[in-house]
């Protein structure tokens, strides 16, 4: 294997962590004591640590690394295109391995999403995409269209445009003179859900609150902006089944474009190639936002998809100034862009993405050993994406005090069974490779079980 051995370089690489690196969403105040892992190597669905102890990769590296780590169709595929050419410029340009998945997203997308904008990551996928919505009102007569309305609770990234958006006050809140206003809708939250109804008894009553911002704000809309399937940093909380489908419609009958962000959700993550497409009732978006398993999580590319009806508001002679100005060094990118049609070929062609459901059922077979267990609130899961909230009191669904950092410490323990994880607070997330085998899902469960065990014995 290339790189440095464990034992050579380790100890000198965690001095260098802790004195130089600056780490995303970590407290580094106790970021040491936590024990973080120093990541040398992967195999398969494991992570190989600088003493050489082996994890398995419970979040796929942060929803990513859709096929685990080193598999071979992505390494040669970059191997190849490595030979060829690594990138050049899309700016008024086009490479051949942007263009060839442009066509492959678009013959694959619902609805009519035929046009393939490309950024680097999920937040400047859904910046495009904002911005695609206000200059597309601006060219089509209604630039009264300036407003979106968004989801309580939504997360859709980490630069400015994308945190207007969101709605989880410890991520947002602090950013509030720096963005701009949006409308908000209450989001779906069935463990708590605000009508007391269950699965069996629920009649979506959550869309009519979103229905009612639609028609506050209707003439005002851009775009509503949605998490697929799931909103995902909020704690992996799934839209009950019609939700999406009903809110798209309330959009567009309002006359506002429809934005999905299947940044976490898409490319086979819930079973579905997009997220979108569980929906009885087909959705068809305006915009959709893809990034993290578009390449299998292995290079830093992102994709706006685009109706041919958005796309064609942009055309007109140069010195009209219709264009999208906007985009990135790396749109586009070569490397990117053929690693990202082999992960395709692996979700399709290798029956990737058939073999979800399969997964998802030994997920949730083995879930269901949580139910009931002391600590352990709700276990909620779409696809292979699964969330376990830890509360203190499961009668009353409070929640533990966020002092007490309940779930890092479930993830610890897990750890120490050989398995990475990183909570959401108290929600312990489960985002296992799609490729996951039935033994490594049992280890997975059994870690998180033992770490609950552990951790919450003092729950009621
Ligand atoms: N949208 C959603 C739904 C996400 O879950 C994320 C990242 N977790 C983003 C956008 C932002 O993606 P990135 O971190 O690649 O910018």
């Amino acid at each position: 294997m290339s790189g440095p051995s464990p034992s050579e370089r380790g100890p000198q690489f965690e001095a260098w962590d802790r004195a130089h690196v600056w780490h995303p969403f970590t407290p580094h105040s106790v970021y040491a004591d936590e024990d973080p892992l120093m990541v040398v190597a992967a195999e398969g669905h494991e992570l190989i640590a600088a003493d050489g102890q082996r994890y398995l990769d419970g979040v796929s590296s942060i929803w990513c690394a859709s096929f685990g780590h080193r598999r071979a169709e992505l390494d040669t595929a970059l191997a190849d295109q490595a030979g060829r050419l690594a990138h050049a410029t899309f700016l008024g340009n086009a490479s051949a391995p942007g263009v060839a998945l442009a066509k492959r997203l678009s013959d694959l997308a619902p609805g009519g999403l035929t046009r393939v904008f490309y950024s680097d990551d999920g937040s400047t996928a859904v910046e495009a995409a904002l911005k695609i919505a206000v200059q597309f009102h601006l060219q089509t007569d209604a630039p009264e269209r300036d407003t979106f309305l968004t989801l309580g609770n939504a997360y859709h990234g980490d630069t400015v445009g994308a945190v207007s958006l969101g709605g989880i006050p410890l991520f947002h809140e602090r950013y509030k003179a720096v963005v701009f206003e949006t409308a908000e809708a209450s989001p779906p939250a069935c463990y708590r859900c605000p009508w007391d109804k269950d699965p069996a008894t629920c009649a979506l009553e959550c869309v009519d609150g979103f229905r009612a911002a639609v028609a506050e704000h209707g003439p005002r809309l851009a775009a509503v902006v949605l998490e697929s399937g799931f909103q995902g940093a909020g704690g992996i909380v799934p839209l009950p089944d019609g939700y999406l489908a009903a809110a798209a419609q309330a959009a567009h009958e309002a006359g506002a474009l429809v934005i999905l962000d299947e940044v976490a959700s898409g490319m086979g993550r819930t079973g579905h190639m997009f997220a979108c497409e569980a929906e009885p009732t087909a959705v068809e978006p305006d915009l959709l936002c893809l990034a993290k398993g578009l390449t299998g999580g292995m290079l830093p590319l992102a994709a706006t998809l685009a109706t041919e009806r958005v796309f064609e508001a942009f055309l007109g002679p140069p010195e009209e100034g219709r264009t999208f100005f906007h985009g990135h060094t790396f749109t586009g990118n070569a490397l990117g862009s053929a690693v990202a049609l082999a992960a395709l070929d692996l979700l399709e062609r290798g029956g990737v993405l058939a073999g979800v459901a399969q997964r998802a059922a030994w997920l949730a077979a083995r879930l269901e050993g949580l139910v009931g267990m002391s600590g352990v609130g709700d276990v909620r899961q779409r696809g292979l994406m699964a969330g376990v909230e830890l509360v203190a009191d499961r009668a009353s669904r409070e929640s533990y005090p966020v002092a007490e950092r309940r779930g890092m410490s479930v993830c610890s323990a897990a750890r120490e069974r050989g398995v990475f994880l990183r909570p959401l607070g108290d929600v312990i997330v489960l985002c296992p490779p799609l490729t996951i085998t039935e033994e490594e899902v049992q280890r997975l469960v059994d870690a998180v079980a033992a770490g609950i065990r552990e951790v919450c014995a003092d729950g009621v």
